[in-house]
């Protein structure tokens, strides 16, 4: 595993499991734990994912110690209309079963809304309860909005991006502000209308560049974005597939590889814009 020094000092793996998609129940138990037997340590949900329960009992189950997991949950966009953020938040940490998380993201930059619940994020973070605060699904122009009020500079900022949506201006502008760049979707996405993952994982360019390594198309992808410095995390409940993703710190990608696979890009979205999302 490689981990970032996140801008308050705490460390984050690169390399993450998300469970958007993944059920409540025991079937979320048995993923999340196999996640972690195969060597994850952080993983990625939200409050909207309605897996948080699942989420807590498998790190119960899994034995590996809490302070070795990096945790991350969302508030979701409903919660920001109607305020109540804190007892969102808390919410999220009795069905995770915890008394922190490691992370509290800001999901959607709900209008008219966002700045305020960041004023309710710094808050949670300076109780102790969430280790770090950040956003995801933020443009440009919605961190300059928080940045005229924030005392306290998100961690980071969780975003659609894949080959066919390098989000290369973003990117530049999140490094500069010290936030650091995490890649959702990176594989191409679970169930978004539209979703691309045959078009990513089925590309000539990238499989080419995997015969070269003895890598699969998914691998390379994710260490292409490692090896740009945006964490990623990719979602699958196939134990294969989960066990193939982490298998990627044994090799790292030419400048040649990055530009050919960044040279993908097509600004094409698999999921909302941020601009224009309506839920
Ligand atoms: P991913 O790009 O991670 O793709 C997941 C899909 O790819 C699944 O259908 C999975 O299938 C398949 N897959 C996984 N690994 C492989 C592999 N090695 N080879 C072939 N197919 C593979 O999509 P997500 O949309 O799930 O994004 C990842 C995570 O990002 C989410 O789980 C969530 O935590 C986060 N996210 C955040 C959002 C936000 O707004 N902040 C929005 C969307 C996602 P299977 O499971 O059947 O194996």
């Amino acid at each position: 595993m490689e981990y970032v020094k996140l801008n308050n000092g705490l460390e984050m793996p690169m390399l993450g499991f998300g469970v958007f998609k993944v059920d409540e129940g025991q079937e979320g138990i048995d993923v999340v734990k196999y996640a972690l037997e195969a060597g994850y340590r952080s993983i990625d949900t939200a409050a909207i994912y309605g897996n948080e329960k699942s989420v807590g009992a498998a790190m119960k189950q899994s034995g590996v110690p809490r302070g070795d997991i990096f945790l991350t949950t969302k508030l979701w966009n409903e919660v920001q209309r109607t305020g109540d953020v804190e007892a969102a938040f808390a919410q999220s940490l009795k069905d995770l079963d915890t008394d922190y998380v490691d992370l509290y993201l800001i999901h959607w930059p709900v209008k008219g809304r966002y700045v305020d619940s960041w004023l309710a994020l710094e808050k949670i973070y300076k109780s102790g309860r969430a280790k770090s605060i950040g956003i995801s699904n933020f443009n440009q122009h919605h961190i300059e909005d928080i940045k005229k009020v924030w005392s306290v500079v998100p961690v980071m900022n969780q975003i659609e991006m894949h080959p066919r949506l390098t989000q290369k201006p973003l990117i530049e502008f999140c490094k500069n502000m010290d936030i650091i760049p995490q890649s959702w979707s990176p594989l191409g996405g679970t169930s978004w209308e539209g979703d691309m993952r045959d078009s990513l994982l089925e590309n000539d360019v990238i499989k080419a560049i995997g015969a070269k390594y003895g890598k699969s198309t998914a691998q390379v992808i994710l260490r292409w974005n490692i090896d740009l410095g945006i964490v990623t995390i990719p979602k699958s409940v196939t134990p294969s597939r989960i066990k193939d993703n982490i298998d990627i710190f044994d090799f790292a990608l030419t400048a040649e590889d990055i530009a050919a696979i960044d040279a993908l890009n097509k600004d094409q979205r698999v999921g909302p814009d941020p601009d224009t999302f309506n839920f």
